[in-house]
């Protein structure tokens, strides 16, 4: 019998400790291991890099919660990206990428992965007869998807994508850092493997930085562990912790999130200073019906384009009392930035470079009126 989201989220990969009876797994803020006689490792961990028990909780609970073979917890979301790609890819692979994605991520795909021989192209990922064109034109390790994308909002179906890609003989890989694995999970459409950054929403309080990659097969997981093991790009003991105590109220949380989300979405749309809302809750939004029907609800971020152009734009981010100014984003506080000047500055000039009058908010849970008449004001 497989338990449910909610209570996998709470237990997976958490026993109480066998010694003491613990509730919560201890932080093991430990580098290294007693053998009992030369390689007598008591179970199986010899050095932190390796493995370390608190990392392994996570690890056994990411995967539980993806519903995946096997999850690895690293330093951070790019990390974890740079650890699959450089995993399942060869120097002169070729790789497909949203023409929206994470600034950060398109940094790592154009100015450093390129040095290492990973050539890539840009498609826009949620439109699956361009994708297939592109696959059929030069074929592709990896097709690289973000749905819903950052920061455009914008909803590729993923059940479509994984067949074009394996029709092709590529792999699938999806960040699913915006949905959380309780609104969406991509290897159940059949994506290949999903990587996180856990900063967001798995973590959930802004206080910890962390990635993850969910394999779906045993193997290329073997192989992903070896490479994170050689690498070292590893979750630390207490990041882990952290991240495991966020990952148990996020389905509760995300509750939150949408539906105060789905409020601003609805009184932005209706407000004069704004031209365009873009939030995939939205009926008149372009992938409304691929999101209902492969997410939960429609997510916490709710992106908007000011009617009033870019310093319009930039002069609403600096004017919220509750929405606090920051990068990042999937924490129980709200956040606003402007995109084109903050976490999305290294697409600028690129196929990637966002609208200059776009604000994105990462919606919290506090009293939806409260954000609603913060939002009014600084409109
Ligand atoms: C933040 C983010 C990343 C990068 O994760 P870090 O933890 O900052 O390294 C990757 N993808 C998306 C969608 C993100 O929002």
């Amino acid at each position: 019998m497989t338990d449910a989201f909610e209570t996998l989220a709470i237990h997976a990969g958490q026993e109480p400790d066998p010694l003491t009876g613990a509730v919560v797994p201890p932080i093991y803020q430990t580098s290294t291991y007693k053998q009992d006689g030369v390689g007598g490792l008591r179970s199986g961990y010899e050095y932190s890099r390796s493995a370390n028990p608190t990392r392994t909780a996570l690890e056994d609970c990411l995967a539980a919660i993806e519903g995946g073979v096997r999850g690895l917890a690293f330093a951070s979301g790019l990390a974890a990206e740079d650890c699959l790609l450089r995993t399942v890819c060869r120097p002169g692979d070729h790789v497909l990428i949203p023409d929206d994605a994470y600034g950060g991520t398109y940094r790592l795909f154009a100015r450093v992965l390129a040095d290492w021989g990973l050539s890539h192209a840009v498609v826009p990922i949620g439109d699956i007869t361009a994708v297939r064109e592109r696959l059929a034109t030069r074929p592709a390790r990896v097709v690289w998807a973000e749905t819903p994308t950052n920061p455009l909002l914008g909803v590729a179906d993923i059940r479509a994508l994984a067949d074009t890609a394996h029709a092709a003989g590529a792999l699938l890989v999806v960040d699913n850092t915006f949905a959380s694995p309780y609104l969406q999970q991509p290897l159940a459409l059949g994506a290949d493997f999903v990587v996180h950054s856990t900063t967001k929403y798995l973590g959930g309080h802004s206080d910890v930085v962390g990635g993850a990659v969910i394999a779906a097969d045993a193997q290329t997981a073997e192989r992903i562990a070896y490479h994170q093991n050689a690498t070292g790009a590893v979750a630390g003991p207490f990041d882990s912790w952290l991240t495991l105590r966020g990952i148990k109220t996020l389905a509760v949380r995300m509750d939150r999130h949408c539906a105060n989300a789905m409020r601003i979405a609805g009184m932005l749309a209706e407000h004069l200073a704004v031209a365009e809302v873009l939030y995939p809750g939205l009926p008149t939004h372009a992938g409304h019906k691929t999101a209902a029907a492969q997410m939960r609800a429609f997510g916490g971020m709710v992106s908007f384009r000011h009617a009033a152009g870019e310093q319009a734009a930039v002069a609403t981010c600096g004017r919220t009392r509750l929405f606090t100014l920051a990068e990042s984003l999937g924490g129980v506080e709200s956040l606003i930035e402007h995109p084109g000047r903050m976490t999305h500055a290294s697409a600028a000039g690129s196929a990637l470079e966002v609208p200059p009058d776009l604000v994105r908010l990462s919606v919290g849970i506090e009293d939806p009126d409260d954000l609603i008449a913060d939002l009014r004001q600084a409109l």
